[in-house]
Parts: structure tokens; C-alpha cells; sequence
């Protein structure tokens, strides 16, 4: 291209500006920083939805990757496409979930800095996908360990068994993350992976033993059922169908379209041995998917403790029979409690396989990880209970970890540029954390209170409890408070919280239960003795004599997300937001509706605020540069002084105004998206 004189830029300026709009038209921006009223969520909407009628999923919010669900297989993943995106900056071609995992890498590599994605959106928006697609973009992309080169294999692979095992079908997602999933994926000093690490999250262990209707019990039953040799379930004593059994057919749902059980189960049989499970391990496995059964354990031992209590009173034990409901109740803890633990132990295996290399975490070389959180968004549905207060005080915490980490990244930018700080006007949701999880007076802190109380508790007392010790609250709303001053009706169980993204309801109907998450102890007692491999690891005896009350549920899940947000702190943090564009799993359908809905929860307009506050743009002098040079005969071809002052003669010769820009010490900052459209539609021209 030929260098452009300024009278030609100005023609020419008039000239593109049609042109160009059209075609801006139709696909929108490729991020919402470009947008022109910025704080329009109707603007905001109008460009996810141009873009996504192109089958352009992916746009940024600077540094922040949105991608909407395009419930069909795009042609974007191959490995040209990963070739294109391999050391390409991330503004200079389309957004990409290939080009931020990229980005991360490499800034892992020449910073020498920890990295984390961390992944949001609501049920069947995308995440588990996304995360995949990073980790397969690094086990092609990567250089390989000749040591350890299967490792990129063995992540790849552990994600059927987790699958198989901790997600299932539900009416929003037919493979639906039924847990919280944070990966470490560790690289040595050449950049190869050489080792990952797993923590996992709140299993929906009530999935075990009921299922709404069109929803199933966790894959990995309806796998072995389906997907087993004969002999096998003859060893097992179990037949074909699901519908036959207590625990599966509650959803009345054996079988779904888009779901083959038979190959899913022949997938993860051949994922174990990579992932170095043992064959007894393997046969252990499909032992406990026969939870009906129970093998391993003593037939009658297990009757008594399942139809009988044990509690000790004064020192003195005390054996109490259990009606119907108890015993039901019983067998449920039971089946719960066995589930979880195997999930557990599942994690702890594929931890050892894939063990971090101590030698490399502790080396000066500079190792480093990529950490991926893929974790459940936001929740609100009909009727929402302990799970979705737990999953929603989660996307609080995230959300503070947001707000700090993206404040203080662009203070430190502005810092290091030289640049003055603008204030920016945000709302701190740190005063809904406080509510929920403040030591005595918070929310979790009051269950477990109520929980421990001897006498009669219930969730209503539980529930009285909290009007009386938070009631004051700004966020806290409850029937009884909100004397007829709320839009929506409540009902006499529930309280609600204002949350950061929107209010939800919650009903206390089994808050207790599951924060207490008891097993009776003779059940214990039964269980320590199995002769099944895994399940004798996962009761173990010292649990029964230590009469020691272990942490309740809601306060096990505080502790461990505190620990998750400790670990993201000392990273440096990328985002992806997900978005569903409807509810019936269908490609080509916007609801805006939904869509609103989800940009609201994920804080999305929040987020464009920060980022826009001052600048709408950024970038490195010699990207700038290297870019618009031709339009500048001063500068073009080369430039040969010093790098700030090519940048300002190419803009004073574009004839910006002195507001429109800054200049800081490594980058050109640029107020209004218009002036970089104007100056993009020249070079394009
Ligand atoms: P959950 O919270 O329930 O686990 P999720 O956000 O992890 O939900 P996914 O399981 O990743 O959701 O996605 C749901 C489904 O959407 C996938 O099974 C797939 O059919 C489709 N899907 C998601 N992302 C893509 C994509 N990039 N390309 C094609 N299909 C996709
Ligand atoms: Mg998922």
C-alpha cells in the first residue's frame, strides 16, 4: 500500500466510511470496547447477535473473552486454525478461544508468571466445551517431554472418566457438570506440559439417589448398563435396563438422543489404563456403579445398620430401630456418602498420574501453570435450594475476585504507562460476600450454629434465626421483612438475597440435612469393613473412633473456595464468559430474552464499564506503528527515531485532537472507538 497524503486521508475518509459501516453492520464489532455508546445493553445485545447470525461466537471485552454456545460443530477448531493462531497478537486477528489460550501461554512463557482461564457461564453456555478446547489446543501445540510425553494424553483423557462420572443429563444440558472442576496444568522451562493437578467442587451427590423428570442419575450407571460385557453384569448381578432400578428410574429417562452410553463407556474403559488405573481398580469401579447391591460388605451387618441407629448417650451406646422413612433415609446417606467418596478417590487417582513435578515447581527455571477453572455459573430456578446458594455465593466470590484483579490490573497499567488514574465507578459486592460468609454473624455461620444447637431445630427455626441475627441486612429480604414492599410474592420458607447479578429466592426445605451431610456412624462402621479396594479406602476406621464432628457442608465449601481464590490471586487471570443463545439446544436461535438474562449474571455491562472507563483502546507503540505506518509519509516505509515519536507524528499527521489520545510510555492510548474506526477505514481503503 502507498503512503496517503492527508488531503487524500480526508477524501477517502468520506469515501470508506459507507463502506465500511455496512460491513460493520452485519458483523458487528469483534470487541465491545468499539462500540460506540458503550453503556447500551441493547447495543450490546444487537452486536452478540449480529455476529453470532455470522457464526462469529467469539468477541472480546479487551482482554475478556465472550463466546456464545453455537449448538453446532463450526469448522474453527482445526489444527490450521491453531497453526493461525500461534504467536499472533491478540487484536491483530478474530477472537478466538485458540487465540487467548495462546496469549496465556505465551505470557506464561516470557513473563515467567503463573496464568489462570477462568471460565463462567450458566448451565449448557459452553464451558466444559471451552475448557476442552484449551487443553487439546495445548497438547497439539506444545512442545512434548520425551520423558513424559504422554502426559498431554493423560489430561486429555482423564476428562471421560470425570465425565462419565461426575455429569449427567439434564433439562438444561444433556452432559451437565454436576461439580466444580479447577485444573493446574503444569509446563517445564521449554514449555511442555509435564504435569496437571485437579480440585474438585461440591458434587451434586443427591443426583445418586433422585432425579427431576427428563433428568438421569450420573452417566457412568447408564454406561455400565449399557456399554458392559454380559458376563460382567452377570458378575455383578445386573441387567439391561435402567428403568429396572430404584435409582435410575426416577427421572424416567434411560435413554437420551444426543448420548451414546455404549461408546461413552467403551471411551472411559480405555481412559483408565492411560490414566494408570490398575485392572482391580477397574473392576472396584464398576463394583460401586452397582450401588443397588452394595457388594463387598457383610449382608446382614449392613441390614442391621441400615434399619437401625446407633447413638451414644451418657457414655452408654444405645441400638434404635428406624421406621420406613429413616431407613429410606438411611440407604440414601448411604448411597450419597459412597458416590461422593468414589469421586473423591476417582480425583485423588488421576492426581497421581498426572503429579505435578516438585523438582520443577520448586526450580528456579522459572516453571510454570496454567490453571483452568471451570466452575458453575450463576443459578436461579424455580425452586432453589442449599445447592444453588452454594453456587451462587461461589459466582459472589468470583465476581469480587473480578472486580479486584481487573481494577488493580489496569491501575497497575495506568501506573507503569505513566498515565493518570480515572476513577471508576463500580458496585463492590464484597458487602454480599460479608452477609454470606462473615465468621458468627454470616449466613453459613448461623446454619452451622443451628445445626450443631441441641433441641429441636429445624429450617424454620433456622430460617427464624437469620431474620433475627441479619435481618437489618440490605441484601437480605424474607417474607416476614418485607411486609408486602417486595415486586414478588414470597413464600413463608424462603429468604432471598440481592445479589450482585440479581435477586434469588431460596427455600430452607433440607438446608440442615445437607449441611450436615450425617451418615449414621453403624453405617460407618459397616462400610469400614468392605473388602471392595476403593470403598475400604475411601471409610476408614479412624473416621468411626474419632468422635470428632468434621466440618459441615456449606463451611468445607467456604474453606475450599477461599483456598481457590488464593490460588487465582497469585496468578495472572483471563477470562471467558459463556453464553447460551436458547434454551431448546438448537443452532441459529437468539433469545434475547435469555441472552439479556446471562449478560446481566455474568456482570458483562459491569465489566465493559471498567474496561472503557478512560480509554476504549490500547496498544504497543510498534504494533500501532507497524500497522497504520503507510498512511503517514513520514513514516512510511520505516520509522528510525524513537518509537513515541513516529506514534505522534503518524497521529498529528491523521489529524487527531490532543483529547482523543494519550500517549504513555510503552502505548498509544485512545479515547473513542470512532477515531480508530476512522483511521482503520483509511487503511483499508
Ligand atoms: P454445565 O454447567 O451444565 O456443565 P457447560 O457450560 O459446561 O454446562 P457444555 O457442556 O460445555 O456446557 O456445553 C453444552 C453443549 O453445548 C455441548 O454438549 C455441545 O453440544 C454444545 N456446545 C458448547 N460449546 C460448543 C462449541 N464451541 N461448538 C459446538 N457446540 C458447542
Ligand atoms: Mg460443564
Amino acid at each position: 500500500m502507498k503512503a496517503l497524503g492527508k488531503v487524500d486521508i480526508e477524501g477517502r475518509v468520506r469515501l470508506v466510511m459507507e463502506g465500511a459501516l455496512t460491513a460493520r453492520d452485519r458483523v458487528g464489532v469483534q470487541d465491545f470496547v468499539l462500540l460506540e455508546n458503550y453503556n447500551s445493553e441493547a447495543a450490546f445485545i444487537e452486536n452478540l447477535r449480529r455476529r453470532f447470525r455470522e457464526n462469529l461466537i467469539y468477541t472480546y471485552i479487551g482482554s475478556v473473552l465472550v463466546s456464545m454456545n453455537p449448538y453446532k460443530e463450526l469448522e474453527i477448531y482445526s489444527k490450521q486454525q491453531m497453526d493461525r493462531y500461534r504467536g499472533v497478537s491478540f487484536y491483530e486477528i478474530s477472537p478466538h478461544i485458540y487465540a487467548l489460550s495462546d496469549n496465556t501461554y505465551r505470557a506464561m512463557r516470557t513473563e515467567r508468571k503463573d496464568q489462570c482461564i477462568l471460565i463462567s457461564g450458566e448451565s449448557g453456555a459452553g464451558k466444559t466445551e471451552a475448557s476442552k478446547k484449551i487443553l487439546l489446543y495445548y497438547a497439539v501445540t506444545c512442545p512434548t517431554n520425551d520423558r513424559m510425553a504422554a502426559l498431554g494424553d493423560r489430561l486429555l483423557q482423564s476428562n471421560p472418566v470425570l465425565e462419565a462420572f461426575g455429569n449427567a443429563k439434564t433439562l438444561r444440558n444433556d452432559n451437565s457438570s454436576r461439580f466444580g472442576k479447577y485444573m493446574d496444568v503444569q509446563f517445564d522451562f521449554r514449555g511442555a506440559p509435564v504435569g496437571g493437578h485437579i480440585l474438585n467442587y461440591l458434587l451434586e451427590k443427591s443426583r445418586v439417589v433422585h432425579q427431576n423428570h427428563g433428568e438421569r442419575n450420573f452417566h457412568i450407571f447408564y454406561q455400565l448398563l449399557d456399554g458392559g460385557e454380559d458376563d460382567q453384569l452377570n458378575t455383578l448381578n445386573l441387567e439391561r435396563n435402567p428403568q429396572n432400578y430404584r435409582y435410575l428410574v426416577k427421572g424416567n429417562c434411560p435413554r437420551v438422543s444426543s448420548i451414546s452410553d455404549k461408546n461413552n463407556w467403551k471411551v472411559v474403559m480405555k481412559a483408565l489404563p492411560v490414566i494408570g488405573f490398575t485392572e482391580e481398580e477397574v473392576f472396584a469401579i464398576n463394583n460401586i456403579s452397582n450401588l443397588a447391591r452394595l457388594l463387598g460388605v457383610d449382608g446382614s451387618a449392613l441390614r442391621e445398620a441400615l434399619t437401625h441407629k446407633k447413638l451414644t448417650a451418657k457414655g452408654e451406646e444405645m441400638i434404635t430401630p428406624l421406621n420406613f422413612e429413616q431407613a429410606e433415609a438411611a440407604r440414601d446417606a448411604l448411597a450419597k456418602a459412597v458416590y461422593g467418596r468414589t469421586f473423591t478417590w476417582l480425583v485423588e487417582k488421576i492426581n497421581q498420574s498426572l503429579a505435578l513435578k516438585d523438582e520443577i515447581y520448586h526450580s528456579s527455571k522459572g516453571s510454570s501453570v496454567i490453571g483452568l477453572l471451570d466452575i458453575y455459573g450463576f443459578e436461579v430456578l424455580q425452586h432453589n435450594s442449599f445447592e444453588q446458594f452454594c453456587i451462587n455465593y461461589c459466582n459472589e466470590k468470583l465476581q469480587q475476585l473480578f472486580i479486584e484483579l481487573t481494577l488493580r490490573s489496569e491501575q497497575e497499567e495506568y501506573e507503569t504507562e505513566g498515565i493518570a488514574w480515572e476513577t471508576v465507578q463500580y458496585f463492590d459486592n464484597k458487602i454480599i460476600c460479608d452477609l454470606i460468609e462473615e465468621k458468627h454473624k454470616g449466613i453459613i455461620s448461623i446454619l452451622d450454629e443451628e445445626c450443631l444447637r441441641p433441641g429441636e431445630t429445624c429450617d424454620v427455626s433456622f430460617l427464624e434465626k437469620l431474620e433475627d441475627t441479619v435481618g437489618g441486612h440490605p441484601h437480605f429480604v424474607t417474607h416476614k421483612l418485607a411486609n408486602g414492599k417486595t415486586r414478588r410474592v414470597m413464600s413463608r420458607e424462603e429468604f432471598r438475597l440481592l445479589h450482585y447479578a440479581g435477586e434469588v429466592n431460596y427455600n430452607v426445605n433440607g438446608f440442615l440435612d445437607k449441611n450436615n451431610d450425617l451418615l449414621n456412624r453403624n453405617l460407618k462402621e459397616v462400610m469400614c469393613q468392605s473388602d471392595n479396594q476403593i470403598l475400604s479406602h475411601c471409610f476408614r476406621r479412624e473416621e468411626v473412633i474419632d468422635q470428632k464432628r468434621p466440618e459441615m457442608a456449606a463451611t468445607q465449601f467456604k474453606n475450599s473456595l477461599m483456598k481457590l481464590t488464593e490460588i487465582l490471586r497469585s496468578k495472572e487471570p483471563s477470562y471467558v464468559r459463556c453464553i447460551k443463545p436458547n434454551d431448546a439446544k438448537q443452532p441459529g436461535r437468539f433469545d434475547e430474552v435469555l441472552v439479556r438474562h446471562q449478560v446481566k449474571y455474568l456482570g458483562l455491562m459491569e465489566n465493559l464499564r471498567v474496561r472503557r472507563a478512560g480509554f476504549a483502546y490500547r496498544r504497543r507503540f510498534e504494533a500501532f506503528l507497524q500497522r497504520y505506518k503507510p498512511l503517514c509519509p513520514e513514516t512510511w516505509p520505516n520509522w528510525h527515531g524513537r518509537l513515541a515519536d513516529g506514534v505522534l507524528t503518524l497521529v498529528k499527521h491523521l489529524g487527531y485532537k490532543d483529547e482523543e489520545y494519550k500517549l504513555g510510555r510503552s502505548k498509544i492510548f485512545i479515547r473513542f472507538p470512532k477515531t480508530l474506526f476512522n483511521t482503520e477505514d483509511v487503511l483499508e481503503a
